[in-house]
């Protein structure tokens, strides 16, 4: 399909204060002018929360519509909306891809294509199940070098820093870097912390 969606995640939230905090990043755009309108699940694919498009006036009204290359005729864009996801949200983005881990404890390196990395990766599999089900944001597991669990959002180590569970999550789909940036700083003043960014090519 050819799609991408940043994703703003914001893992330090206490899955006990997800819901209010995702309900103040949708205020905060809706107030900015940044999104507006009822729910509308077909301006993403795969629906995973409340989802708006942007809004006509405001600074991502150019996502709307596009110009068809051969006919020159004005198109509403199909994919463009924004979702506000959690709590129990997963970025699987890291694992499209075997990514490398690197142990926030001990500092031990796990290249890609290993077989200690495919050990790690396991390991993270095994969690992302008991995160969802359990009461509490469980998101600890096991370095395969010195066994101390460790929070999975530090143990990536492919470019910047990243996440992959977090209770407060919002999908900006085939939005470029340039609006997401200040969507996010926006979201980031409305919550009172900063964010962690998060890439999936569908
Ligand atoms: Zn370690």
């Amino acid at each position: 399909m050819g799609a991408a969606y940043g994703i703003v995640g914001y893992p330090d939230v206490p899955r006990g204060e997800a819901a209010g905090a995702l309900a103040a990043c949708e205020a905060a755009l809706r107030e900015d002018g940044w999104i507006e309108g009822d729910h509308d699940p077909d301006a993403v694919y795969g629906d995973r929360g409340p989802t708006f498009r942007p809004a006509a006036d405001g600074p991502a009204g150019r996502l709307l519509f596009m110009t068809h290359p051969v006919s020159g005729a004005r198109m509403e864009m199909a994919i463009n909306g924004v979702s506000f996801c959690g709590p129990s949200y997963l970025n699987h983005g890291p694992f499209i891809d075997m990514p490398s881990f690197e142990c926030p404890s001990c500092g031990g390196e796990t290249r890609r294509e290993t077989d200690g990395a495919r050990a790690q990766q396991e390991r993270c599999f095994e969690m992302f199940g008991r995160y969802a089900d359990a009461d509490d944001a469980l998101r600890q597991v096991a370095c395969v070098h010195c066994q101390a669990e460790v929070d999975i959002n530090d143990l990536i180590a492919d470019g910047p820093p990243t996440f992959v569970l977090s209770d407060v999550a919002v999908e900006f789909w085939d939005w470029p870097p340039d609006l997401i940036e200040p969507a996010a700083a926006l979201m980031d003043r409305a919550l009172g912390r900063p964010h962690r960014m998060g890439w999936v090519h569908v």
